[in-house]
């Protein structure tokens, strides 16, 4: 069985404590993996720090750090099928989702090295600037030692935007993956020791909410990262409160999925299928509720519940799946509770609700594709589950369509579908979320910023707003002036 082990100051090293982490298909064990003790996250922290400090990384100028991310990006390619097959049995993502995030993965560090080489860490400001008075310039630097926290759904793709940019930027970090899914992070740890890294430069470990916590406590961290749901990241920022660390949060959703009156109906069913299904609904910007014009609706209804027959729901290995199970038991319950309640709560089933079962999915948390109509009250409309299900419910009006998109505590994502994209755009800049797609789904460009409004977070991930979430600027204020008997402000204090 392969082993994880902990990688703290560019070494492979063991604890006491391991546990066994599980397919979540058949529950059979992939990995033996360690759990850092106390002393291993301050080993992993101080390594950080050091590494900051050292020469060797301060003076690596940023056509070498861009090196290091496109040499990263093409081990990911080498190892793609050795990468693709841990990510299907540690997390169950089904092959076609497990191929594009290594795809994924490797095209963000190959995106952020060139954006690296073109982000000018020293920019002089000619407005600001006064010739024989002074002469201004915003330096850019990193912020230091990072702590680093991604959740289970995309365990390689989360490792990729967490570590890019802290090499881009010149940081440093010690990044914590989740319990339930640590073997693919432990390849990158691999591919890292092998592209001219400095040792320390980024150290990972795994473990939960207790290692986590006790991570984010160490005075040495000035930035904390965090991938997970809303409630952790509320509990994260009062953590970093205490030393006023810099804080990125990339929380939850519930994002609106709103079918115009004039959308195409062959491609809006299939992208609304596609929005809420794709690895069986545990995607952070999944299109979870769906809105759709009172004057298509019997059709699109129609529609949707012939074509989502369709779906195929099956074993992650098997090439024409199209989602697995669920990560694991806990998981599973959280959904058939949430499917438990909308039932009570009067929500009208239209499709599924129920286990998936047969031959081997028996041995596995599947749950079929569940579609359900809502009214905007119900519990499901609003709370983000992290499954299968989907909430419909219809509108009269556009403006009754943005003010239900835009009643959440959530602002992820959102899609428009139309024929007439000039409207579907004006639609969509009313949309109080992140990323908006019209036509469209679940595509991410790693060249442009992803993140949250309200409690779906704090700052971007990628782009160049990700990149500068890692650098502190700096005002550089260079005297233009050089007699004395023009400096008369001195004269203030004399
Ligand atoms: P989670 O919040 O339970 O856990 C996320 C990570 O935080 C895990 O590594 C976990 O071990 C750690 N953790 C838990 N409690 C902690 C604590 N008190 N202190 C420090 N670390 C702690 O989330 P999850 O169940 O792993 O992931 C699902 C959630 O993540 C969903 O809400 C989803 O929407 C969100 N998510 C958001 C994005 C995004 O980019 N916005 C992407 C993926 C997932």
């Amino acid at each position: 069985m392969k082993e994880i082990k902990l990688f703290i100051n560019g070494n492979f090293k063991t604890s006491e404590q391991s546990f066994i982490s599980e397919n979540p298909a058949s529950g059979e064990p992939v990995a033996k993996v360690y759990l850092p003790s106390k002393q291993d996250i301050d080993e992993a922290v101080d390594a950080a720090e050091t590494a900051f400090y050292s020469t060797e990384w301060k003076n690596m100028d940023k056509m070498k750090r861009a090196e290091i991310l496109e040499k990263i990006s093409e081990k990911i390619k080498e190892r793609r099928n050795e990468l693709t097959e841990l990510e299907v049995s540690d997390s169950g993502s089904c092959l076609r989702k497990a191929k594009a995030d290594v795809h994924n993965a490797a095209s963000y560090f190959k995106v952020l090295a060139g954006q690296l080489r073109k982000f000018e860490f020293e920019l002089k400001d000619e407005g600001a600037s006064r010739a024989g008075f002074s002469q201004n310039y915003k330096v850019f630097e990193p912020v230091g030692v990072c702590a680093q926290i991604i959740p289970w759904n995309f365990p390689l793709v989360m490792a990729a935007w967490k570590i890019g940019p802290v090499i881009a930027a010149g940081c440093t970090t010690v990044i914590k993956t989740a319990q339930e899914t640590p073997v693919t992070a432990s390849i990158l740890a691999e591919i890292l020791s092998e592209c001219g890294l400095p040792k320390g430069v980024v150290n990972i470990i795994t473990g939960g909410a207790k290692e986590g916590e006790y991570l984010l406590k160490n005075p040495k961290i000035r930035k904390v990262a965090f991938t997970g749901s809303t409630s952790v990241g509320k509990k994260i920022m009062q953590s970093a409160g205490v030393n006023l660390q810099k804080i990125s949060l990339e929380l939850g959703g519930k994002s609106p999925n709103i079918v115009l009156s004039d959308a195409d109906l062959s491609i809006a069913v299939d992208g609304t299928l596609y929005a809420f299904l794709y690895h069986s609904g545990q995607a952070c910007d999944s299109g979870t509720r769906l809105l759709v014009d009172e004057k298509i609706y019997p059709a699109f209804k129609d529609a949707i519940v012939k074509r989502i027959k369709d779906v195929k729901v099956g074993l992650p290995q098997d090439p024409n799946t199209g989602y697995g199970p669920v990560v694991n038991k806990k998981q599973f319950d959280t959904i058939m509770n949430y499917i438990e309640i909308s039932k009570k709560e009067g929500a009208k089933l239209l499709y599924g609700g129920l286990r998936a079962t047969g031959g081997d999915l028996d041995k596995g948390h599947y749950i079929m594709p569940t579609l359900f109509e809502v009214t905007p009250d119900h519990t499901i409309f609003n709370e983000e589950i992290f499954g299968p299900v989907l909430a419909i419910t219809t509108f009269k009006t556009e403006e009754e369509a943005i003010k239900l998109a835009n009643k959440s505590i959530y602002g992820l994502a959102g899609a428009v579908w139309s024929k007439n994209p000039e409207h579907a755009k004006k639609i969509a800049r009313q949309l109080e979320t992140g990323t908006v797609w019209i036509n469209e789904y679940h595509l991410l460009n790693p060249g442009m910023p992803f993140g949250g409004y309200k409690q779906s977070g704090i700052g971007r991930e990628m782009g160049e707003e990700g990149l500068k979430s890692y650098l502190e600027v700096k005002h550089l204020w260079v005297s233009d002036c050089d007699e004395r008997s023009k400096k008369s402000w001195f004269d203030a204090i004399f």
